[in-house]
């Protein structure tokens, strides 16, 4: 553990141990890497009862989102993920670019700085660490305030298996993340929209780029076509799972006219079966009762009693539980006339995270998939993709950007290099003396790209005879004379 004024002295260590550790082969630190993963999972009983006495999450919810996906994680970034950031040959042709080779290089940013939030402590974190540090990166990982333990706790996994100095924690608040972003070449960030957005000015300031995952207001739209015992468990579980403290919670149900009485009747019968978590801190607490205040207030009708889970009817569509992140155990269900109105309303927020569709009419759920403006889309599920480790997780607008998983997450990670190789003995075309001659030839070489065929033939005689006259031109007049 290490506090704001000790990070200066800290990062100059990283950084030493950032350059050792890049300078290893790939498949070196994958090794190592996958030595943490088999560490963390022996740790798996210690890290679901520091999840859950942190967050107060049920053990079930512990047990799915924030041990068992780490597995996956650490078997992708080790294998298969790797391939995004291997040396790749440049296609260049022999013919139009003669003695001439490069490769396309990774380079990590260098260090890493990562901020995170409570309501996944350990997957939300893992999610960046394993993909930074494979990539040759050093991370200063500042874990939410609320879960410090559980931050220690993975820290720890790492710590044992890599070179000193190449992740070091963080903790504190605001204070903290501020140094964490002063002190990091590139600044990875999950939270709220509220720090979001100051994280993303304190990064503009400084010019460093910045991956934002921010709130959520997701949508499920549910067509009089579905699985009705499938879509109750799988909106119920949506919304309610984590006590909805999920950035890609279910928190507005729009149901098609022809199904929404049995979908209420059937969501509320199995939210009475169910027992929620309270949630995680008293500020989260707070929001949850303001929106459930505001909703009453305009009318709404709830079935069921918070703290536990709750259904809502008949709310307005700017009522703060339609328009803002709730993040608790909250379930507003409104009735749409078809899937159109459906998709504009749920288009129609600021926040474009994931949308879930239920409904067995798959040409008609790809038309719908294709116009929700969200990063994710899932068909008879809900939210979970987020621990595939393969699977880009963004948001549109106000949920941020940037890239969680995948290939795109990693790039974000490293730097392009391009490195040219060139044993051609004769000057460039393009090269000195500009002349008439230089001219022809660049006519000819346009004439020759975009020539097709048996022209195209014809056409490269007549430019390797071009060139060959304008190298001699070129030793001629630039030559040494030697
Ligand atoms: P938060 O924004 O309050 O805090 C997030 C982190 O930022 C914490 O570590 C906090 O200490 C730190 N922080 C606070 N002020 C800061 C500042 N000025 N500069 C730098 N860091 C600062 O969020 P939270 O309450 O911990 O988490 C809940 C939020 O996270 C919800 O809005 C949820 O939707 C979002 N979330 C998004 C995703 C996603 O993938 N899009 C995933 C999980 C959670």
């Amino acid at each position: 553990m290490s506090d704001v004024a000790q990070i200066s002295g800290l990062v100059q260590a990283m950084r030493e141990a950032q350059r050792d550790w890049a300078a290893q082969p790939i498949e070196a630190r994958a090794r190592l890497l996958a030595r943490v993963g088999q560490r963390l999972a022996d740790r798996g009983e210690e890290l679901a009862r520091v999840v859950c006495e942190e967050t107060r999450k049920a053990p079930t919810d512990a047990w799915f989102a924030d041990v068992v996906g780490n597995a996956e994680l650490f078997s992708w970034w080790t294998g298969p993920g790797l391939a995004a950031i291997r040396e790749q040959k440049a296609p260049i042709s022999a013919l139009k670019m003669p003695g001439k080779k490069a490769t396309l290089r990774y380079e990590p940013k260098g260090v890493i700085g990562l901020i995170t939030p409570w309501n996944y402590p350990a997957a939300i974190p893992l999610r960046t660490l394993i993909p930074a540090l494979v990539a040759g990166n050093a991370v200063l990982f500042k874990p939410s305030e609320v879960t410090p333990r559980t931050g220690d706790l993975i820290v720890e996994a790492f710590q044992a298996e890599l070179p000193g100095g190449l992740l070091t924690v963080v903790h504190g608040r605001q204070e903290a993340g501020e140094a964490v972003i002063d002190h990091a070449d590139h600044v990875v960030f999950t939270g709220s929209v509220a720090t979001g957005r100051k994280v993303a000015v304190q990064c503009a300031e400084q010019l460093k780029t910045v991956s934002l995952e921010l709130g959520g207001k997701d949508a499920a739209i549910v067509l009089d076509d579905c699985d009705l015992d499938r879509t109750v468990q799988g909106v119920l579980w949506g919304a309610m799972a984590n006590s909805g403290q999920n950035c890609a919670s279910v928190e507005r149900v729009y149901v098609q006219g022809g199904i929404h009485k049995r979908f209420v009747e059937a969501m509320v019968a199995a939210a009475g079966k169910i027992t929620v978590a309270p949630v995680a801190t008293d500020a989260q607490d707070a929001i949850v009762r303001r929106h459930l205040d505001d909703a009453t207030a305009r009318g709404a009708k709830l079935h069921g009693t918070y703290p536990g889970p709750v259904i809502l009817t008949d709310v307005p569509d700017d009522a703060l539980v339609m328009t803002e992140e709730t993040f608790g155990p909250l379930c507003p269900i409104v009735s749409v006339a078809d899937s159109r109105e459906a998709i504009r309303k749920a288009n129609a927020s600021r926040y474009g995270l994931t949308t879930s569709l239920w409904t067995q009419d798959i040409p008609r759920a790809r038309t719908l998939a294709s116009q929700a403006q969200t990063g994710v889309v899932t068909i008879n599920n809900v939210s979970f993709t987020g621990a595939m480790p393969f699977a880009p997780w963004s948001g549109r607008r106000e949920s941020g950007h940037g890239v969680t998983n995948s290939h795109l997450a990693i790039m974000e990670m490293v730097q392009p290099k391009f490195v040219l190789f060139d044993d051609a003995k004769a000057p460039e075309a393009w090269w000195f003396p500009f002349s008439d001659q230089a001219v022809a030839l660049a006519r000819q070489s346009l004439a020759w790209l975009t020539a097709s065929g048996l022209s195209k033939v014809g056409k490269t005689f007549g430019l390797l005879g071009m060139q060959k006259k304008r190298i001699a031109e070129q030793k001629k007049t630039m030559g040494s004379g030697k």
